[in-house]
């Protein structure tokens, strides 16, 4: 297979997984999409090969303490009518879930302190005790040291914390004072050094994002090396003071998703919810730009409605888990297999 790229940045970020921050900032916005596309998907086959894994999701809570700015859920909001799951809920989303196919289940909530360690260990424990062949991802936002190696001590896999922007001074705009990327890093640390498969992230296209703040973003991904990379373009919701602000480009994000396969070809990437929300065949393009893994929604109907981040979020189509069949027959029709299988991360091939 020829693997030569005419462009010479595309050619070196290919070959060597690394390229200038002016390369990647040009790369964020190239027009070129078939020869990065290409390039991604070169990498991606021959980590995963045409796979793709699924993870049942499962939004817990919309309690939460935080106020992010850009963020349906945040405390400030009382519009929303607020929900958690009983450990009795959430097992029997597991129990549908694994008869469906699903091998891992990721359990996704506000910061809310209703969940205590004692609480959240006892249900990770008793997911993991009836469901050992899964893997058990948390997204519960940041938490001490101690709390984290609890949880992972009750069986927790992995762990998702978006570093949301890697810019100090853009993440002091995108959340209150009491918030700091000093702490989410450290959070993001923590969580590898105790063993747990990290995944970071960020939104494409969030208020006074520049394009620097976005290649910013790529190097620490290359100073955190994660297992798993989440991006999805900012939404606006209504009831925040971003309401107002435009969505996130599916272009940008798109090309991101496959600079980022680039530069880590193990890693396990979403076609998220918000980019299938931005665009119906948004995650379908996700796939094509080099994302692996996607999440169909396992949470009851009843609350699916009420995890608003953005507006407009899916709820109902083929994101959701009863819908599996369809979004099968989709990746099939673009030559993905969706596969039931843990989906961990490959090692990094160094030769
Ligand atoms: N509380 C946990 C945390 O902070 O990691 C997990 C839940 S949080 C709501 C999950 C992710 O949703 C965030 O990391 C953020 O990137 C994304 N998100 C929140 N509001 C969004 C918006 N308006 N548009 C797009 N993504 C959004």
């Amino acid at each position: 297979m020829n693997t030569h790229f005419n462009d010479s940045g595309l050619e070196l970020l290919f070959s060597t997984r690394r390229a200038p921050a002016s390369v990647l900032g040009r790369l964020i916005d190239t027009e070129d999409t078939d020869a990065l596309f290409s390039a991604a998907m070169i990498r991606r086959r021959e980590y995963y090969g045409n796979k793709i894994y699924t993870r049942g999701l499962i939004e817990f809570t919309n309690h939460c303490k935080n106020n992010c700015l850009y963020c349906g859920i945040r405390a400030a909001n009382k519009n929303t009518e607020r929900y958690r799951l009983t450990k009795p809920d959430i097992l029997e989303c597991c129990r549908a879930g694994y008869e469906i196919g699903f091998r891992t289940f990721v359990l996704q909530g506000g910061e809310d302190t209703y969940f205590t360690d004692g609480i959240l260990c006892d249900i990770v424990y008793d997911i993991k005790s009836s469901y050992p062949d899964c893997a058990v991802t948390l997204s519960v936002g940041e938490r001490s040291r101690e709390s984290y190696k609890k949880l992972f001590d009750a069986g927790a896999d992995r762990y998702l914390l978006r570093h949301e922007t890697a810019s100090p001074g853009h993440y002091a705009k995108l959340h209150p004072s009491v918030m700091s990327l000093e702490n989410r890093k450290r959070c993001l640390f923590e969580l590898k050094d105790i063993g747990y498969q990290v995944g970071s992230g960020f939104m494409v296209g969030s208020p006074y994002q520049t394009l620097d703040n976005l290649v910013e973003d790529l190097l620490f991904l290359c100073e955190l090396k994660p297992d798993m990379i989440g991006i999805g373009p900012f939404l606006p919701h209504k009831d925040t003071p971003f309401g107002d602000f435009k969505k996130g480009s599916i272009k940008r994000c798109l090309n991101l998703i496959a600079i980022l396969r680039l530069m880590f070809p193990n890693a396990l990437i979403p076609a998220t919810t918000a980019l299938g929300t931005i665009a119906p065949d948004g995650r379908e393009r996700g796939f094509t730009a080099g994302a692996n893994v996607v999440m169909p929604n396992l949470s009851p109907s009843s609350v699916r409605r009420l995890y608003t981040l953005y507006d407009n979020k899916l709820c109902t189509g083929t994101e959701a888990a009863e819908h599996y069949g369809e979004l099968k027959a989709k990746a099939a029709g673009l030559g993905f297999e969706v596969v039931s299988d843990r989906g961990d991360a490959k090692a990094l091939r160094t030769e």
